[in-house]
């Protein structure tokens, strides 16, 4: 694991905003889909703000966090940047202070930051939500042996997670209206929530 840091936050975010712009149509079209065709422009203008933010201007990780929570929150519309958002500030708050960072506690701060998603949105896994993709990353970073990167388990089962919200039928958020018709399409949350993690392992481990 590499010590945690504002600069090695600041890292995983920065991969995760340049992947949502790349993703950008893409997230645009399942959101079109199944929702209002916002999910890839909310996320890419909030992360934005996020990548704009000098980790070198920050006291610690934590401190990175809450801005980035804090530009999440208020820079993104829809049900998306708050959620985000929640995350990171649960995070932030269950995250050591910087330096030395063991698996461990890198689940516990996760955790605690997907526990902070739920609560605010209240869906469950098999709702068709971000938590599709996010859930299947926490127990498979938990399961990995020893020796091997934790986070590359948690990237593929996100991915595997958000793959299988296409059968599934929404009973969260603005796709839920279509019912069975939501049924097809993949999540666009859990579609950006998998690259989270995939920023995750290409940056924290
Ligand atoms: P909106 O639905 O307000 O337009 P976005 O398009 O930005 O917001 O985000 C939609 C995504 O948000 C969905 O694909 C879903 O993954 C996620 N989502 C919606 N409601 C919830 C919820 N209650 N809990 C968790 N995730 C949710
Ligand atoms: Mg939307």
């Amino acid at each position: 694991m590499k010590p945690l840091s504002a600069g090695l936050l600041a890292a995983w975010l920065r991969h995760f905003a340049a992947a949502v712009t790349a993703a950008e149509p893409l997230l645009t079209d399942l959101d079109r889909r199944i929702g209002d065709a916002d999910h890839g422009l909310n996320l890419n203008r909030g992360l934005a703000a996020v990548a704009a933010l000098d980790p070198d201007a920050c006291a610690s990780a934590r401190d990175y966090a809450n801005r980035a929570a804090m530009a999440l929150v208020s820079g993104v519309g829809g049900a998306a940047g708050p959620l985000y958002g929640t995350f990171l500030l649960r995070l932030a708050r269950a995250l050591p202070p910087d330096g030395a960072i063991t698996a461990a506690e890198w689940s516990a701060a996760l955790r605690a930051g997907v526990a902070g998603l739920v609560e605010r949105g209240r869906a469950e896994p098999g709702d068709k939500t971000m938590l599709d993709a996010l859930v299947p990353a926490l127990d498979a970073f938990d399961a990995a042996p020893a020796g091997t990167d934790p986070f590359a388990a948690a990237a593929a089962a996100a991915a595997a997670g958000r793959d299988a919200t296409v059968d599934l039928v929404a009973r969260k958020g603005r796709a839920s209206y279509l019912g069975e018709r939501s049924r097809g399409i993949a999540d666009p949350g859990a579609t950006s929530a998998a690259l989270l993690v995939a920023s995750a392992a290409a940056t924290l481990s």
